[in-house]
């Protein structure tokens, strides 16, 4: 068996020319504002592709850089401006913020109608509860990875390792609606290995390279991975899976691109309610 390679990086490309089609019916262009809080240079190179993004469909953005010592007030202060303001049709906060930042307040300051990132508990909620919101974008650029490759998921074991408010949960609450049976794995599993030996489908949401052993992951599983490590590693370890399972993301290539595609998809799909 050679693995299906679930191509996120063509995905994306090939859905930004859709996007751009969309973009160019608008009379007016729609615009991401996105908040930058300190100078953490991973996040800001985070943040550049996302505007890179918005341009090469055509749409506009914002660019908000706020200095590392902001406190909570002040960050709610920008939200709220950028809430009010009529150009504006959707808001991203890099996360993480710095610490003395109460994220979750400032993620929920957030207008759900401009909460393109899916990072609002009220668009969790409603996510969860399968009415109209924006997904949390990682997920979200998962499952439609998923969705363009015809990879079957009712009835199917899904094993997802996070549990984190903007990946881990919104991923199984997605992978449930989409009627998985769903087992979340966390820092406090104790066999961690067991439970992915009998994952049909297997998401890597943890933030450790290859902390996933290839050996745990039974033939002919799907093989998810949202993680990005030095040296090109991912969450889940690599070595000899691609003879023995169905399908695998590629890192990179697989999921970052489909985050990317998932916020400025619903930044035009936020503008196009507006409109
Ligand atoms: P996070 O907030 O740090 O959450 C990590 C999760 O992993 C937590 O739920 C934690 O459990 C769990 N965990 C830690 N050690 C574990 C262990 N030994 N066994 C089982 N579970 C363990 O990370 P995140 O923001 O969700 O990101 C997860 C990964 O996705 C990272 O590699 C990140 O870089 C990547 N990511 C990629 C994209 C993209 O666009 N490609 C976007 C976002 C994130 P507890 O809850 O018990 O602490």
């Amino acid at each position: 068996m050679s693995a299906l390679i679930l191509d996120g990086k063509t995905l994306a490309k090939q859905r930004e020319q859709m996007l751009k089609q969309r973009v160019d019916k608008l009379e007016l262009k729609p615009v991401l504002a996105t908040i930058l809080v300190g100078d953490d240079p991973a996040s800001a190179t985070y943040v550049q592709m996302k505007v890179n993004a918005c341009g090469r469909v055509g749409m506009g953005s914002r660019s908000v850089t706020l200095p590392e010592t902001t406190s909570t007030e002040e960050l709610l202060a920008t939200i709220s401006e950028l809430n009010n303001d009529p150009q504006v049709c959707g808001i991203l906060l890099q996360h993480p913020v710095p610490a003395q930042i109460d994220e979750r307040a400032c993620f929920d300051a957030i207008s759900i109608r401009k909460d393109v990132d899916g990072v609002t508990t009220q668009g969790f909620g409603r996510m969860a509860m399968g009415e109209q919101a924006f997904g949390s974008a990682t997920p979200a650029g998962i499952m439609t990875l998923l969705d363009h490759y015809g990879i079957e998921l009712a009835g199917k074991h899904a094993v997802v390792v996070g549990r984190s408010p903007i990946l881990g949960k919104p991923m199984a609450a997605m992978l449930l609606n989409a009627n998985c049976t769903v087992t979340v794995c966390h820092s406090r599993t104790a066999d961690l290995a067991d439970q992915i030996g009998r994952a049909d489908i297997v998401v890597g949401a943890v933030g450790k390279p290859e902390l996933i052993r290839a050996a745990w992951i039974k033939d002919g599983a799907v093989v998810v991975d949202a993680g990005y490590h030095p040296g090109g590693l991912g969450d889940i370890e690599k070595d000899g899976l691609e003879s023995r399972v169905s399908a695998l993301t590629p890192v990179p290539g697989g999921v970052g691109p489909m985050t990317i595609n998932a916020l400025i998809s619903q930044t035009l799909e936020a503008a196009e309610l507006f409109a």
